[in-house]
């Protein structure tokens, strides 16, 4: 069996967190999205919270993972609890002495928990002491991969390349876009994967228009374009790759406009480097369609972040003004979708390094024809 654990400094990584608290002039944090809490913990179970401050940091779960979070988590303390581990992380935050207020991340919480968070404080903290963070402190050092998470998704997206290259074996006119489906995860569990990244998108013929086209019955035609997107985990991290083939003999038409999904593909590919705004590298793919009518029907942005999340900031989008930094991996992922017709994307996974982007999945671009 493969094993894709590695030792990962967690200490390291919330010591970088605690330089970012301070500069935020916060004492403490509470994070409780369960893929900043595993980057920060090591920690994989369902039900955790994580306290943050500038001494300690404590984790809080439930008895079922009382033999996991002690093998999983070296760089904090854990406590075991028996009802909600966040009000435990809250009040344990209350009680610690130079603790004035403890952050937390809007977005992953519902107005409910707040609520009832707020409720587990003491009366005179409950006004002001859970701060609403201005900007996500963890996110941003998720969002640059080291060296052992590199490995990890580079891993993932060549196994991902591996799977592609099996269904052109597989793929033929008449099959179920759920059986393609289905060959594929279950390829993808035979290679290790821990499971999908994304429910995987199997679109074939007119449905190859639709950006999010998840697998149904219809059958494969035996003309027409069929789009894979697909992704797998590894070691917790996400692969994100889309080939669109052809089924038959394609017609010009066809054929130019997959040759323009390229070409704006290879651009935004080009255009990735650090330091280069992510509204830039948009605009290189997306002009390349501009210029042959077919900036309408490229109705998304061009890609986005990727890690223990499928989709993680920076979002590649027009008028972006982030800017790519050594470290991050993201996807490029132009398409064009004309309604009725046909769709056509192509996407690599590309990590930004020194000297521009590095793509992580090299399975071949040009139009298959199966
Ligand atoms: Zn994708
Ligand atoms: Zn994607």
């Amino acid at each position: 069996m493969p094993c894709y654990s590695y030792a990962v400094d967690h200490s390291r990584r919330i010591g970088l967190l605690r330089r970012r608290l301070t500069r935020a002039g916060l004492t403490g944090l509470l994070v409780t999205h369960l893929p900043d809490l595993r980057y920060l913990s090591g920690f994989t179970g369902s039900s955790a919270a994580l306290a943050v401050t500038r001494r300690a940091a404590r984790l809080f779960t439930d008895g079922r993972y009382t033999t996991q979070a002690a093998e999983e988590v070296k760089a904090a303390q854990v406590q075991i609890v028996a009802s909600s581990p966040a009000v435990a992380a809250v009040q344990w935050l209350a009680a610690q002495a130079g603790v004035t207020s403890a952050g937390f991340d809007a977005t992953h919480v519902t107005v409910a928990e707040l609520a009832r968070w707020k409720q587990a404080l003491p009366f005179k903290l409950r006004k002001a002491f859970l701060t609403e963070l201005a900007a996500p402190l963890v996110e941003p050092l998720r969002n640059v991969k080291d060296e052992d998470e590199l490995a990890l998704i580079s891993k993932a997206a060549l196994t991902g390349c591996e799977l592609f290259e099996h269904m052109l074996g597989f793929i033929r006119p008449g099959l179920r876009e759920t059986e393609v489906a289905a060959e594929l995860e279950y390829q993808a569990r035979l290679k290790g994967a821990e499971g999908m990244s994304f429910e995987t998108i199997v679109a074939s013929g007119a449905r190859s228009a639709l950006p999010h086209g998840r697998a149904t019955s219809a059958r494969l035609p035996r003309r027409g374009f069929l789009t894979l997107d697909f992704g797998i985990i590894l070691g917790g991290y996400c692969s994100d790759m889309t080939r669109t083939v052809y089924l038959g003999k394609p017609g010009t038409n066809e054929r130019d406009t997959y040759q323009a999904v390229l070409e704006a593909q290879e651009a935004g590919v080009a255009a990735v480097g650090p330091n280069v705004r992510c509204g830039e590298v948009d605009e290189a793919a997306r002009s390349v369609l501009r210029k042959v009518g077919l900036a309408e029907a490229f109705s998304h942005s061009t890609g986005h972040g990727v890690g223990l999340e499928i989709h993680e900031s920076p979002r590649i989008g027009a008028g972006q003004t982030a800017r790519l930094l050594t470290g991050m991996v993201v996807t490029i992922e132009p398409g064009v979708y004309l309604a009725g017709q046909f769709g056509i994307r192509i996407e690599d996974m590309v990590a930004v390094t020194r000297s521009g982007g590095q793509v992580l999945t090299p399975a071949p671009k040009a139009l298959i024809e199966l």
